[in-house]
């Protein structure tokens, strides 16, 4: 079956193609279609149905969608969906300018909000969570959603950040059972225990059975 999914990203095509790999992943720019729709929701599943549901409206084929980010315990959840935007403790949901800053400059950021936090609470605590809502959009009125986690413990300081895999705040997020950061993980021990990789594996299952049962 063909998919589209909404999406700019050729790193998320892969993945996805990955995880689905009985299906065709297309993406807009693959068929010259001018995607970008606003996303005014206010969490990672109302998020995921805009882009879901704006990319059914133009092809009317089965979409995939997907939202994310990484949700700070200690700054009560934030940047969570403003992930892509966050720019420090005075504009945790993106800087007024619209300005995305640098993903390096970003990380530097959020280990100094936490820090600053960590001390004005007087609470130690560097607990986080990468989330993942993602839908399966069939047609207007037949749809299906997951919303899926990866916990893990932001690093002290910036000079501890490790590994060269993954992207975004990878290199400062540890998982404790693993003694690695996410970035240090391979892209396929990433995919089976990620909040991304998580979803989709369970999207994929029912999938598949929505398949056999036609
Ligand atoms: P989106 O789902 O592509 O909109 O991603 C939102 C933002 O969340 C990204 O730009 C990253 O900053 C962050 N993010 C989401 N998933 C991951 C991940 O697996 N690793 C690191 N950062 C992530």
């Amino acid at each position: 079956m063909k998919i589209y999914l909404a999406s700019g990203n050729l790193h998320k095509k892969q993945e996805f193609q990955g995880i689905f790999n009985e299906h065709e992943i297309v993406i807009p720019a693959d068929e010259g279609i001018n995607f970008d729709p606003e996303e005014t929701g206010d969490s990672f599943i109302a998020n995921s149905l805009i882009k879901a549901e704006a990319l059914w409206e133009i092809t009317k084929q089965p979409v995939l969608a997907d939202d994310s980010g990484i949700c700070v315990d200690i700054l009560g959840g934030l940047p969570g969906i403003y992930s892509a935007r966050y720019s420090g403790r005075n504009s945790r949901q993106g800087a007024s300018d619209g300005k995305k800053l640098q993903q390096e400059e970003r990380n530097r950021l959020l280990l100094e909000d936490v820090a600053q936090e960590i001390s004005i609470k007087n609470q130690e605590n560097r607990f986080c969570r990468y989330v993942c809502a993602m839908v399966l959009y069939l047609s207007k009125d037949r749809f299906y959603a997951v919303q899926e986690t990866m916990e893990g413990e932001l690093i002290k300081d910036i000079s501890l950040a490790k590994g060269q895999g993954g992207f975004g705040y990878d290199p400062i997020v540890i998982l404790p059972e693993y003694k690695k950061t996410v970035a240090e993980l391979s892209a396929e021990e990433k995919n089976i225990i990620s909040h991304r990789g998580k979803a989709g594996k369970k999207l994929q299952e029912f999938l598949e059975k929505v398949e056999a049962s036609k």
